[in-house]
């Protein structure tokens, strides 16, 4: 049995679902709605759990407070092969979305393993969809690279903080997905280096810099980071490789906990920005904090995909989207980092006082905080 933890602001709902006719075993965790009815991913994959799952709908409740979204945090996870044959894939999905119709507190979107495709499946199914496809009205936002537009504006930030130039700076990404890949194309697009890229099968590194087309091109074609045309200077390893080489910005854009204690020493960095969620444990965060490494976390850096679902959700244009992202996190990023040396403490803690204080004060304002 899942140890959860009760606090002041959740979980509100746990709910189990499991049909075995379709081999649908999934989790939902609503984890507060005082701010409004919650956003947040639903992650198809095959080793997910339920703790994964409410630690990520508390990270969404942090974001989409911390983005001053109408909305609460929540989290779905459903086990399987993100790979399956697509037609299975499909009734999976909607399986689980008609398990979950009556949980209005709910809206679902995109995460890893799920596209605009799924959702567009889900909103068929119950209504209740956010990151649809343009046929469907939506704002396509991994196609668009809604979470990595966020993350270069935060980078951008962070830059101004440490007086580093961004044009040369020079960039690792973990995970070459919707996030990593869109993230690495901006990022080059101002100049960056990208000196390392990896995905699930491999990590290709070369200090001279790597030709973003080209690794766009793999990624289209289906292929790995490790099947990067060889030339002199490149060298591909083991996904986990990529801790090792030594840049200035290192961007987590995969999975949970791929810094932890006892790894986080290997990497050599000025910064990490989380694209992924939760990436890292609170133990190696601290670590990097005091060897002067600057985490901008996750529910802060990567929220430009959730605030383009807010605003596919009211109606509003791409354009319009991607101008609040970089609006909302240019503000947060500097507002964080200004009570970070106010207050002295870590990024995470500033960034957590300013979304906990604005979730808070919507639970006062509420007859039932929950509710
Ligand atoms: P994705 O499925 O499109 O891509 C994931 C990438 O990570 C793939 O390239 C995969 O091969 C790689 N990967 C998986 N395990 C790995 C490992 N152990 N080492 C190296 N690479 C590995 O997923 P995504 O949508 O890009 O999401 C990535 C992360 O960002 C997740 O943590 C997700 O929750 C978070 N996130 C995504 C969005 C979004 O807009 N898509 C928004 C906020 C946060």
């Amino acid at each position: 049995m899942t140890p959860i933890n009760y606090d002041e602001f959740g979980p509100f709902k746990i709910i189990e679902v499991y049909e075995p006719s379709v081999n649908l075993r999934g989790t939902l965790v609503v984890d507060n709605v005082a701010r409004g009815p919650s956003i947040g991913g639903v992650r198809l994959a095959p080793d997910v759990s339920t703790q994964e799952c409410l630690r990520l709908a508390r990270a969404m409740t942090l974001k989409n407070a911390a983005a001053d979204l109408p909305h609460g945090g929540g989290k779905s996870v459903l086990y399987g092969d993100p790979a399956m044959p697509l037609e299975q894939k499909q009734e999976l999905i909607r399986a689980f979305a008609c398990s979950l119709a009556e949980v209005e507190q709910y809206i679902f979107g995109p995460d890893m393993g799920t596209n605009e495709e799924c959702m567009g499946w889900v909103r068929d199914e119950i209504g209740r969809a956010v990151g649809l496809p343009r046929e469907l009205g939506g704002i396509p936002l991994d196609e668009i690279g809604a979470t990595g537009w966020g993350l270069l504006h935060a980078i951008k930030v962070a830059c101004e903080y440490q007086e580093r130039e961004l044009a040369g700076a020079r960039v690792a990404v973990q995970g070459f997905g919707a996030v990593g890949k869109h993230v690495a194309r901006f990022l080059a697009d101002e100049g960056a280096v990208i000196v390392a890229a990896a995905d699930i099968r491999g990590t290709v590194a070369c200090p001279d810099g790597l030709d973003v087309g080209k690794l766009l091109a793999l990624k289209e074609a289906g292929g790995n980071m490790i099947d990067y045309p060889p030339s002199p200077g490149v060298t591909t390893g083991d996904a986990e490789s990529i801790i090792d080489v030594a840049c200035d910005i290192w961007i987590p854009a995969a999975r949970q906990d791929v810094i932890r204690e006892d790894n986080v020493d290997r990497l050599r960095t000025g910064m990490v920005v989380s694209g992924a969620n939760i990436p890292i444990t609170p133990g190696a965060e601290k670590r990097l904090h005091e060897r002067g490494v600057l985490c901008i976390p996750d529910f802060i850096a990567n929220a430009g995909g959730v605030i383009c679902a807010a605003m596919e959700y009211q109606g509003a244009t791409e354009a319009a989207a991607m101008a609040t992202i970089e609006e909302k996190l240019t503000y947060n990023v500097r507002r964080m980092l200004d009570i970070m040396q106010t207050e002295n403490c870590l990024p995470r803690q500033a960034a957590q006082d300013m979304a906990t204080r604005r979730v808070r004060r919507a639970m006062a304002l509420r007859r039932w905080s929950l509710f």
